[in-house]
């Protein structure tokens, strides 16, 4: 069988192409010379498959698509802080290449904005920046040398923000030299596919779903992707949020990313830009995924089930001592561990053993790891004993024996169950 998933995204390609509203980003000059009737998308799952119909060999420059990624290096290098101390998380509801900065701070309010984007780059240097995007891309890229001085030569407004921003002491180094670099850095050459992945490593919580380098920490592709989400497409950011619902990031040249924790990145290519700069069958494309496959981020997830499976009680001995067996499934989090917490205390004083059984569960989340360990605790202290069955060492105890959960008491812990109900 060939997937359907293929010509799935060429019929939404298709759906898009009537639409002809909006104008190449003409301030760039070699920009204005682009085709644009070149349509393509790109699909990077979060193991590392990969989907791209269109012109997908189209390369193109990256533009302001760099951003979040030069953001997550800045963090890497720099730790939150002090990025934090240069440039701020508030979206601007103004246009990306707007003359402003936080009148309070006098910092840039958000790094998508170019006033925000130009001092993160500030803080790399031209080989980590190479270096950087290498990795998330799975390969290097080139300047499009063309692009860069097209661009270069008219970039008269980002010179007058980094000259405003040495002024308010935001950036130290020269802005002819600072501007320079963050042309180089958006005159990247990308095609959809390239983009994909480098959203994907993002959705993946900063693992190359091809090369499975941990590109970035987790802690800064979240912080990434929250800023996409408030800030990504400029002064649509909120209308994009609410009719697509995905952490997203938009390009002059007609490129534009989204990122779905945990679900995977996707690329659009048209060069086609709306009033706010946005690729405007780009916007079609997202509105189009987003709806075919339920991919708002603040769309409800159904209930999940319960956590507990199944559970019975025995008393084997006839002492009036109950065995009582919970099988758990799933999920342990927050939500499933509350129930069954409340399952727990309703717990019979008579059943002396309390086993939890783990064998059908796939992820222990660190919230639902704690609970776990806090309720066994509590039934020791209640005078039960209490033992784990964990066959595929959830419960990341190295060997099977016992459990010290916390304070003194202690609960087994075994790989196998013993044959009794
Ligand atoms: N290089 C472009 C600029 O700074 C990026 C803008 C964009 O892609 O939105 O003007």
């Amino acid at each position: 069988m060939r997937s359907p998933l293929p010509d799935y995204m060429t019929e939404v390609l298709e759906a898009c192409s009537d639409e002809d509203d909006g104008e190449l980003a003409a301030y760039i000059p070699e920009l204005a010379e682009a085709d644009p009737s070149r349509l393509a998308l790109a699909l990077a799952t979060p193991d590392g498959t990969r989907y791209a119909v269109g012109d997908a060999d189209v390369r193109f420059t990256i533009q302001s698509i760099s951003k979040p990624f030069a953001y997550a290096l800045a963090l890497v290098d720099h730790g939150l802080d002090a990025v934090l101390e240069h440039v701020g998380v508030e979206p601007s509801g103004e246009a990306f290449n707007e003359i402003s900065l936080d009148p309070s701070t006098n910092r840039p309010l958000n790094p998508m904005i170019n006033a925000g984007a130009i001092t993160v780059h500030s803080l790399l240097d031209a080989d980590r920046v190479a270096a950087g995007f290498a990795a998330f891309a799975g390969r290097d890229l080139e300047v499009d040398e063309q692009v860069y001085a097209s661009e270069l030569a008219t970039a008269d407004r980002n010179h007058a923000i980094a000259y405003m921003l040495r002024n308010h002491g935001i950036i130290d180094a020269d802005p002819h030299a600072v501007v320079d670099g963050y042309t180089r850095q958006c005159s990247l050459l990308v095609d959809v596919g390239d983009l994909a992945v480098m959203a994907a490593t993002l959705a993946n919580a900063g693992t190359h779903p091809v090369t499975g380098e941990q590109v970035v920490p987790r802690w800064v592709a979240r912080q990434t992707l929250a800023v996409m989400t408030t800030c990504g497409m400029y002064d649509a950011a909120g209308d994009w949020f609410t009719t697509v619902g995905i952490p997203a990031k938009s390009g002059v040249s007609g490129g534009l990313i989204g990122a779905l924790p945990g679900k995977g990145g996707f690329a659009a290519l048209s060069p086609r830009l709306d009033r706010h700069g946005n690729s405007t069958r780009g916007v079609r494309i997202f509105e189009r995924l987003s709806g075919d496959m339920g991919m708002h981020l603040m769309e409800v997830p159904p209930a999940a089930r319960p956590l507990t499976h199944g559970h019975a009680s025995a008393d084997h001995d006839g002492d009036g001592e109950t065995e009582s067996v919970y099988e758990l499934q799933g999920s342990v989090d927050f939500v499933g561990m509350e129930r069954l917490l409340v399952e727990l205390e309703q717990e019979d004083e008579g059943a002396r053993e309390i086993v939890l059984d783990l064998a059908r569960v796939h992820e222990v989340r660190d919230v639902g790891r704690r609970m776990l360990l806090e309720g066994a605790r509590r039934l020791v202290l209640d005078g039960h004993s209490v033992t784990f069955v964990d066959p595929d060492d959830m419960l990341e105890t190295g060997d099977a024996g016992v459990i010290d959960v916390g304070d003194g008491p202690e609960a087994q812990v075994m790989r196998e169950r013993d044959s009794r109900p």
